[in-house]
């Protein structure tokens, strides 16, 4: 499944609620180092599938199924690039979903009406498609890297001339060599960044690593058009000898280091346009009336974020603490986490989400500010 594809499904799943069986949705962590921590994801999944069917929570077929996935997970017989796994099971509905990703998260397993969706937007939104370009004076290597890893990647091999030697014209021959490599050089580096383009639209990719020597990235940055020029996300060191896997974990490095860095400055500004009252609005209360005018273009969330909400059963309009009632309609309300079911609505209505680790402003506003589609 490609980036784009998975930031549809996802839209889809913040959508989805089962009127059957309850939707079991599993994130399990497969970055193991050692013999240990496989044991102890093996014993996780062991004990979460014998509370489930003591409790009688789940589908008993859904859970057959998440136990076959997380047992070939734990081998290591599916997905070995994959740092972690999210399954979705509702056989009620024919949901039966298995997404590898390259980021390692949290252990956790969900039983509820709704699929527990909020990992996936955050990690989603944190490993946005990118471009991983190797290149040296002869040669290229275009690595296209999602959420789920390495979805595509090509080698570019320049033409190397032929030498030709001539009787005593030797030096000759040599000069006229070094300007026709240098020719062709050019040609090699204009070359590259058509190509370089062409992929950066294929897989939208948002930024562009160059894994290359501080000279190679210098050529190839002036053959590159402007748009595609300005993604450049940093460079990091490269060799051609060097493996697709090696180069895209150090491309990876800087991108998670990219997004965090971006996710920071734009709750800031999210947090000063909130201060002077308009396009953004901070906290919690403010938060849970703009999502149900569906007014939020982005909103941005602490990962610690929980708190006890209502969610009316009729108009769906949400609030915070316990409640009968909805003060909207007067029908009933069921109990919910609001954390997860203002990232659920949000994503439904087209929106965006960001979720951060910490953020000592953002946890001073309750954990929670949205930027509005327009002024409030
Ligand atoms: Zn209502």
């Amino acid at each position: 499944m490609s980036a784009v594809d998975l930031r549809t499904r996802l839209r889809e799943l913040a959508r989805f609620e089962s009127a059957g069986s309850p939707v079991v949705s599993v994130y399990l962590n497969t970055e193991w180092v050692d013999e240990h921590q496989r044991e102890r994801a093996r014993i996780f999944v062991k004990n979460a599938l014998a509370e489930a069917r003591g409790r009688r929570w789940a589908d008993g077929d859904d859970l057959d199924w998440i136990e076959r996935q997380g047992k070939t997970l734990v081998e290591r017989a599916a997905f070995e690039g994959a740092n972690g796994a999210v399954l979705f099971a509702c056989g009620s509905a024919n949901l039966r979903e298995l997404f590898p990703l390259r980021v390692a998260f949290d252990d956790t397993f969900v039983v509820d009406a709704r699929p527990y969706v909020r990992p996936l937007a955050g990690i989603l939104d944190d490993t946005p498609p990118s471009l991983v370009v190797f290149v040296d004076g002869a040669s290229a290597r275009l690595i296209a890297l999602d959420a789920t890893g390495v979805s595509d990647e090509t080698v570019l091999q320049a033409e190397v001339p032929a030498r030709h030697k001539t009787g005593g014209w030797a030096a000759l021959a040599e000069s006229r060599y070094q300007r026709h490599l240098l020719e062709h050089r050019e040609q090699h580096f204009e070359a590259v960044a058509a190509a370089i383009s062409a992929w950066t639209d294929r897989y939208d990719a948002h930024h562009v690593v160059l894994a290359a020597e501080p000279r190679a990235a210098a050529v190839l940055r002036k053959h590159l058009p402007d748009a595609v020029a300005a993604r450049i996300a940093g460079v990091v060191a490269g060799a051609r000898h060097e493996s697709v896997s090696v180069i895209a974990e150090r491309a990876a490095g800087l991108l998670a280091r990219v997004e965090r860095q971006a996710g920071v400055r734009n709750v800031n500004e999210a947090l000063a346009e909130a201060a002077e009252g308009g396009t953004a609005v901070a906290g919690v209360t403010a938060t849970v009336g703009a999502v149900n005018r569906n007014a939020v273009r982005h909103l941005y969330v602490l990962t610690t974020f929980r708190e006890p909400g209502a969610v009316c059963q009729d108009c769906g309009a949400l609030q915070r603490g316990v409640h009968f009632t909805c003060p909207f309609c007067g029908r009933g309300t069921r109990t919910t986490e609001l954390g997860e079911a203002l990232v659920e609505r949000v994503l439904a209505s087209g929106g965006d989400v960001t979720t951060l680790e910490s953020h000592r402003p953002l946890a001073g506003h309750g954990g929670i500010v949205a930027r509005l589609r327009y002024a409030a």
